[in-house]
């Protein structure tokens, strides 16, 4: 999964250049124009950076960001503020209010794509790069191929995507549920022993003979992947 970006931004053609340009780079784009639904989206999608326009319909872009910073899940989620041209006090105004980064319409979509690569490599690296490795384990996103002590492991496209999650989350606790959101999405009607199922698939793929199994059963919690052996 690379990383999910979120655009509020009520002005149609500039949505559509920048979601083109973004999944150009392969990032996945969620839009809203509304102020109000951004929240709602916010809590749904849990994107891993928000672009977000100054001027909006229903609630302004500045109040936006004050509540994203003021909620615990989404305290530290990266923000880039649009605002036209001139409007200094506001460039001020949103940096103090918890923007990470500022761009002034109009701008070029070279420098627009820099920056969010920029602040995306700052707050999850493990998003947006391009080989995870841990345990032993080479996941290539570009190549897609996964290695496991320089061999070939072959698995099926659901337990790579389960494979990148965890990898993206080395240390972390992952709930079934949260397995179940992240590799099959939201829509799905899969029940969480499916995860099992495929969590089993997946450690038999990696583990040969007498190597360590790197993801290891919570009870009652998930599973996590450890990065070392
Ligand atoms: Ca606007």
């Amino acid at each position: 999964m690379s990383a999910k970006i979120l655009i509020v931004e009520d002005e149609e053609s500039l949505v559509t250049l920048l979601t083109y340009n973004l999944k150009a780079e392969g990032y996945s784009v969620v839009h809203t124009a509304s102020g109000t639904d951004a929240l709602m989206i916010l809590q749904e999608e849990r994107p891993d950076l928000v672009i977000l326009d100054w001027m909006l319909p229903g609630l302004a872009g500045i109040e936006i960001c004050r509540q994203i910073r003021a909620r615990l899940d989404t305290r530290s989620l990266p923000i880039i503020m649009l605002t036209a041209r001139g409007e200094e006090g506001d460039r001020i105004r949103g940096l103090q209010t918890g923007a990470d980064d500022y761009i002034v319409k109009p701008f070029s979509v070279s420098e627009f794509l820099a920056r969010v690569t920029a602040l995306l490599r700052r707050a999850s690296p493990e998003r947006i790069a391009n080989v995870l490795v841990g345990n032993g384990i080479k996941l290539d996103r570009v190549a897609h191929r996964v290695t496991r002590f320089g061999r070939e492991v072959n698995v099926g496209p659901t337990e790579y995507r389960l494979l990148e999650q965890f990898m993206e989350n080395m240390g972390r606790v992952l709930s079934r549920a949260q397995l179940l959101d992240g590799t099959w999405g939201r829509e799905s009607d899969v029940d969480e022993r499916t995860v099992d199922v495929h969590v089993g698939r997946l450690r038999k793929a990696l583990v040969r003979g007498t190597e360590p199994d790197p993801i290891r059963t919570v009870r009652g919690a998930g599973y996590v992947f450890d990065s070392d052996l």
